[in-house]
């Protein structure tokens, strides 16, 4: 395998991390990867918790230098996950453009400005779910984006994978969101995050099982590490995941083109 990648992970650049980009580099050497895509919080909307928190000066640099110390055992790239990057995609591509990004994430973390946690608290899961789905597809359908995170994020709130009855409830709203990202060739994020807490990733192995039954071919691995400690966590786990599903490589994202690597 030529390339052993982490393309979703945070630093003190999110406004909820406060891990420095060398530490996280540092962590991925002893992890053994060879490629990190920092993903850092961003949103043009001031109803959302990130907003306001991005010094993109400060963001270039810090992964500049970190691009030059740790050259060419780690492979460096940097990018953005937005929140709901549908609400305003005009100004978000506007900006992205003057921008040398290798990757944009797409993310829902608020439903109508409210966070998923409160929703699940005020709907219920089954509720919560069906309203969280439904913006997901509106981000899949209006977004630009090359990678969408954590597709079955809601269940973190909800605190236990879905149900077989709660995903099949969801299934056309599912369909319709993986058709069309297979159409759009956007790639679906193996988001290990959540393995430890609910023993399984984002998405549900039932979920990567029904990509692939749609035609989708594109994934990409993300620890969502936050931390030092938790660059990497998972993606062997992701990775024997992915293939048993029957996927003959992943990709990584340079220049916000997707690029395949075989397993
Ligand atoms: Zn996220
Ligand atoms: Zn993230």
């Amino acid at each position: 395998m030529d390339c052993w990648a982490d393309s979703h992970l945070h630093s003190r650049h999110s406004f909820d991390s406060t891990a420095s980009m060398e530490d996280q580099c540092r962590a991925a050497l002893a992890q053994g990867l060879s490629e990190l895509c920092f993903t850092e919080h961003f949103s043009l909307d001031s109803q959302v918790p990130t907003y306001g928190y991005m010094d993109w000066a400060g963001y270039r640099a810090e992964f500049e230098a970190c691009r030059r110390a740790f050259s060419p055992q780690l492979a460096l790239f940097w990018g953005v996950e937005v929140c709901e990057p549908h609400h305003l995609a005009g100004d978000y591509e506007a900006l992205f453009g003057r921008l040398p990004l290798d990757a944009v994430i797409g993310s829902v973390h608020n439903v109508a400005h409210q966070k998923l946690r409160r929703l699940v608290q005020e709907r219920g899961p089954d509720r919560a779910s069906a309203l969280y789905f439904q913006e997901v597809l509106a981000m899949v359908e209006t977004g630009r984006m090359e990678i969408v995170a954590h597709l079955d994020l809601i269940k973190r709130y909800i605190g236990a994978p879905l149900t077989s009855e709660q995903l099949e409830a969801n299934r056309p709203v599912l369909e319709r969101i993986l058709c069309r990202m297979v159409e759009k060739g956007l790639a679906l994020e193996i988001n290990t995050s959540t393995l430890q807490k609910l023993g399984e990733a984002m998405p549900s192995p039932w979920l990567l099982r029904l990509y692939w039954e749609l035609g989708g071919r594109k994934i990409t691995f993300g620890s969502d590490a936050h931390q030092p400690q938790r660059v990497g966590e998972g993606l062997e786990w992701a990775f024997s995941l992915a293939r048993e599903v029957g996927f003959s490589g992943f990709y990584t994202c340079r220049e916000r083109e997707l690029c395949y690597h075989a397993f």
